[in-house]
């Protein structure tokens, strides 16, 4: 019973959205911090990535599928 959790420990975090598709400037690969899915980010982003997981923060990286899902909770309040 801790589908909901995750959101609430997660608020003090923006969720960074980040494209599935590598461009030019997005060519280091990171996770999305809900469902795994492989997504693509530039030097800084990926910087950050590397900084919250030392840190031992959440990966804040969403897919655009999962940061909607979180735009929503978030509306619902
Ligand atoms: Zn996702």
């Amino acid at each position: 019973m801790e589908t909901t959790r995750s959101y609430v420990d997660l608020k003090h975090q923006l969720p960074i959205a980040a494209a599935s598709v590598m461009t030019d400037e997005n060519q280091h690969e990171v996770r999305c911090g809900m469902c795994a899915r492989e997504l693509y980010v530039d030097e800084d982003s990926y910087r950050l990535y590397s900084e919250a997981l030392i840190s031992g923060l959440d990966n804040p990286f969403r897919c655009e599928v999962c940061r909607e899902e979180y735009d929503d909770l978030a509306y619902e309040g």
